[in-house]
């Protein structure tokens, strides 16, 4: 990963009270929250949470909010309410706030204690009735938030939290994000194009475009020793195929990719770009479509998407900065060939660019002709992804807004090697099954490109579509296609209504 967003970014935690119970309740309740802060950061939290301390004015509530909105560290807000705190002290706060907003529902003390319980208690004790007063308004104000139940010492709870501190981590990032199209979309394909402006009000993210003539140009300023330290790596990295050692005769092809590798970086770099899309038809002045470049600075974080395909590109940046750290791996993905036999499968593929992340064993890297494109045979990775449960989503254009689909998909062993397919695979069975899944996945418009992940949940990237304000659809083991029609047909008068 070449950004340090969690080292740098902060969820600050912040309780409300008020001061009808004396300024003994109000130490407490400061003393309570920075326990129970100092309890979940010690379980091990994804990044820091920082308690911002107890308010109770509507000048506190505001003053604090409006911090929080332009901190350049701050990437999301925990409210808690330990006693009552009337909301309506909330609202000026809450509206001049629109980063992630999550409410945390918990009390002090696990249990009642019934032989002790008094008044005084109660009026300490009342996160049920507090956090409902806050939940209220929050409402009110059609404000998006994420809710977790849980007892603040209980794992699952701090889950929960981790779990949402990368999304917020991720969402962060992403309207920081630039991604760099060299050359354009693939022409007259529908799916992968969209509306930029829009994405970046809506979703944040930039999208630049860098003339493949400036690539070839940087290339000229790429130095021998660069290449030669970096085809030193790729020989420690992974099994090198006959034809791509020193003295095979795709040799040159291998040297051609570092260079398009180092002038990628180089470019990425001046434009402070984490994300960047190629096109196998806008390659002039290159050697070859650059695969294991790609593959390569995906597996470093950075997102990518094929044929101009920016939206998937930031879909997977979200999905490297989301799973930071995390075992399974990320890649972007394409739905290439069907399997109608055994449980019904697909076969997911590219051209070459899937990531080394979700590879099951070392890569190999071969060199091998690209019937398209017209250039040079490109290096690239080869190499099959490890079995597991995962998600793959996409975002598409619906016109009048972006919707998100998910599918949740089982990764398995292919049925039998594949000694002639020169390129990167993964073979998964989505779920509920092949007739359904695929079935739901087209009805939705999906595209044929995906962001995929090993680490990440349902749930995140719910959290996601929800700071979004995004449409999403979760194809998964209970999804029927007339329930989806309904819900897709619901979708479309709300958010005809929304606009
Ligand atoms: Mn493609």
């Amino acid at each position: 990963m070449n950004q340090n967003i969690y080292e740098r970014s902060q969820i600050w935690f912040v309780t409300g009270a008020q001061l009808l119970y004396g300024d003994d309740a109000v130490a407490q309740v400061d003393a309570h929250s920075r326990q129970i802060v100092d309890k979940l950061s010690a379980g091990g939290l994804p990044m820091e949470m920082v308690y911002r301390g107890t308010i109770h004015s509507r000048e506190e509530v505001t003053a604090f909010f409006r911090e929080a909105e332009a901190s350049e560290t701050c990437v999301g807000v925990v409210t808690w309410m330990h006693t009552f705190s009337p909301a309506k002290m909330w609202i000026h706060g809450l509206k001049a706030f629109h980063k992630p907003l999550l409410h945390l529902h918990t009390q002090f003390h696990r249990e009642i204690p019934w032989s002790d319980i008094d008044m005084d208690y109660m009026n300490l004790n009342q996160s049920a009735h507090g956090d409902r007063e806050f939940g209220h308004i929050v409402s009110r104000l059609r404000r998006n938030r994420k809710i977790v139940v849980g007892y603040w010492q209980d794992d699952t709870t701090r889950k929960s939290l981790a779990d949402w501190m990368r999304v917020c981590a991720a969402w962060g990032d992403q309207q920081k994000l630039t991604i760099v199209r060299f050359g354009d979309n693939m022409n007259d394909v529908a799916v992968t194009d969209g509306d930029k402006v829009e994405a970046e009000s809506v979703l944040g993210y930039h999208v630049d475009y860098v003339p493949v003539g400036d690539l070839a140009e940087v290339q000229q300023s790429v130095t021998q020793a660069e290449i030669n330290d970096l085809v030193a790596q790729y020989t420690s990295e992974y099994t090198l195929a006959p034809n791509a050692l020193p003295d095979g005769m795709d040799r040159k092809r291998v040297i051609e990719a570092a260079r398009e590798e180092l002038a990628i970086r180089k470019i990425l770099e001046v434009k402070n770009a984490k994300a960047f899309t190629t096109n196998f038809d806008a390659l002039h002045g290159l050697d070859q479509l650059p695969g294991l470049a790609s593959q390569r600075l995906m597996a470093e974080g950075y997102g990518f998407g094929a044929e101009g395909d920016w939206k998937t590109a930031a879909l997977v940046r979200l999905f490297k900065v989301m799973g930071r750290g995390l075992p399974g791996g990320s890649s972007f993905l394409e739905d290439y060939v069907l399997h109608f036999a055994g449980d019904g499968a697909i076969l997911q593929s590219h051209m070459l660019e899937v990531c080394p992340t979700i590879a099951d064993a070392k890569p190999r890297l071969e060199v091998h002709p690209l019937g398209i494109g017209g250039k040079a045979a490109p290096a690239r990775l080869v190499f099959t992804a490890h079995s597991g449960k995962g998600v793959a989503a996409t975002v598409v254009d619906m016109g009048n807004r972006f919707r998100m689909i998910v599918n949740c998909v089982e990764v398995r062993k292919p049925e039998a090697d594949l000694p002639k397919l020169p390129v990167a695979r993964a073979f998964w069975k989505p779920e509920p099954n092949l007739e359904i899944g695929a079935g739901a996945w087209i009805l939705c418009g999906g595209t044929h490109h995906t962001a995929f992940s090993f680490d990440l949940t349902v749930e995140q990237l719910a959290d996601y579509a929800e700071i979004a304000d995004m449409e999403m659809v979760v194809i998964d083991e209970k999804t029927e296609i007339f329930r989806l029609k309904e819900t897709l047909r619901t979708n479309e008068v709300y958010y005809w209504m929304k606009k």
